[in-house]
């Protein structure tokens, strides 16, 4: 059955996490918005979720909430992760501060930050939500939309004035765009994959590894995460090869993975009792980059968060980004009204070469933290940065810090890492402790290269 609905609203494909807060952005514009989603309403379905799915949410992020209001309900269930704490295979841990001042990065909950976002889109009038709607067909030229109620398998055909495709890396409204002429696209997957498992809590609910931070199991070619949950467990991520000695594929019994894990991850084993049927049931899922352009058609469509974006999770930026996507197209409308045209042309000029440069540092970052995060010169040249940044404030930023704690635009923070990375590489060999940072030499060459600068 099909039945034809003439639509004069904005029309937001995708009610995820950026897809709901842009509705919010537009409504506060005053526009009448449309959200369509193909899975059902998360706060209705009644399902807990069987796993709780962390993101680390960061400046980026947190301006973008704020923007429509709802930073500070967010912050009642957010845990601040001030460091990182590297477990060695001994169980040895070093940790690392991730900014000044007691800066954190904070986990919260996929899930819950996707409900606090729908509830309050819900308490707005102007946007009309609408679920169990998945979009099968866009057709660009006569601004029709082919949507199926995937409970009642009913189709319905709408048209469409502006469509903002916010449906994610393997979006549909871009499927459509990827069929015209002269549209630029790529993706390309890592030969790694990932598997979510737990870290339970203690039996008062109790976290049982350090609270406050992001712990990391650096190995080499593969790596483990932990971010805290409310509930006192922690959502780990397994980064792991595909293939090869030690990889998903080598992994086949539950014998296997215990021992694994008592070889490489034994601090962890003990606290992880649901191990073999987590690693067995819960999905092995794959890390892409996916980049396209342009991101706009006209003043009829245009994309927004993975759905232009996609890139790996190591630098803990897609979904900030993506939140970024909206500040920046807030910003655009209250500079051009609603001239759509104007806006998704500057929007699209603005974030493109800010968002590759975010695809290259989460790639970058994928080897600093399963590789390098574990070698004592490399931690020692991050003492070292620090201190100049405390001795130089107004020159040097770190670039986690750039990226992570600062407004500023991506590739400029890459540019700059780049240039700092140089000057590193030019320092370091006069340092062998943290102490030589205060010898003169070490002092003046600090000074010529700030000079330089
Ligand atoms: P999505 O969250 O994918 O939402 C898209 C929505 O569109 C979904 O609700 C989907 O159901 C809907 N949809 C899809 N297709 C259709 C269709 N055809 N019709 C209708 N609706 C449709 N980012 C961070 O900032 N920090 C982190 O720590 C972090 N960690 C991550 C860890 C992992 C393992 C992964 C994979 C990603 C991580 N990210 C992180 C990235 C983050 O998850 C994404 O960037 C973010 O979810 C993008 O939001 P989005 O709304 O654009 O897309």
């Amino acid at each position: 059955p099909t039945s034809a609905v003439v639509n004069e609203a904005l029309t937001v494909m995708g009610g995820g996490l950026v897809g709901s807060l842009l509705a919010l952005y537009l409504a506060r514009h005053g526009h009448t918005v449309d959200v369509f989603e193909r899975r059902e309403d998360l706060r209705r379905s009644g399902l807990v979720e069987a796993r709780s799915i962390n993101l680390a949410l960061s400046d980026r992020g947190w301006r973008a909430l704020e923007g429509v209001g709802i930073a500070d309900a967010v912050r009642q269930v957010a845990i601040p992760m001030h460091q990182r704490i590297m477990h060695d295979a001994r169980g040895q841990l070093t940790a690392q501060p991730y900014g000044q001042h007691n800066q954190a990065i904070y986990s919260v909950s996929r899930a819950g930050l996707n409900r606090t976002l729908l509830d309050l889109v819900e308490q707005e009038p102007r946007v009309r939500l609408h679920f169990n709607q998945q979009c099968r067909r866009v057709d660009l030229r006569t601004r029709t939309l082919e949507l199926l109620h995937t409970e009642t398998g009913v189709t319905q055909t709408r048209t469409y004035e502006h469509l903002f495709g916010t449906d994610g890396a393997f979006s549909a409204v871009r499927g459509a765009m990827q069929k015209t002429e002269r549209f630029n696209f790529s993706q390309h997957y890592l030969d790694y994959g990932y598997k979510e498992l737990t870290i339970e809590a203690g039996p008062a609910g109790e976290w049982r590894l350090e609270k406050h931070a992001l712990h990391i199991w650096p190995r080499g070619q593969y790596m483990m995460i932990a971010l805290p949950n409310l509930d006192g467990s922690f959502n780990c991520t397994l980064f792991f090869p595909y293939e090869g000695p030690a990889s998903f594929s080598s992994l086949q019994t539950p014998e296997q993975v215990r021992a694994f894990f008592q070889e490489v991850f034994a601090d962890a084993l003990p606290l992880m009792p649901n191990l073999e049927q987590e690693f067995f049931e819960n999905p092995t899922s794959s890390l892409v980059t996916i980049r396209c352009y342009p991101w706009s058609m006209a003043d009829e469509v245009v994309l927004l968060g993975d759905a232009s974006h996609a890139i790996v999770p190591f630098y803990g930026q897609g979904m900030n980004a993506g939140f970024e996507d909206c500040t920046i197209l807030d910003s655009l409308l209250q500079e051009f009204g609603p001239d759509w045209g104007a806006v998704f042309r500057e929007f699209q000029q603005r974030r493109k070469p800010n968002t590759d440069a975010m695809a290259d540092l989460a790639v970058y970052n994928f080897e600093e933290m399963r590789d390098r995060v574990a070698d004592p010169r490399f931690l020692l040249q991050k003492k070292i940065e620090s201190k100049i940044s405390a001795q130089y404030p107004d020159q040097w930023l770190p670039l986690y810090s750039q990226v992570t704690f600062s407004h500023r635009p991506y590739a400029e923070a890459l540019a700059n890492g780049q240039r700092q990375e140089q000057i590193m590489q030019r320092l370091m060999p006069l340092i062998q402790t943290e102490a030589d940072y205060d010898r003169p030499e070490v002092q003046q060459q600090v000074a010529a290269e700030m000079a330089s600068r």
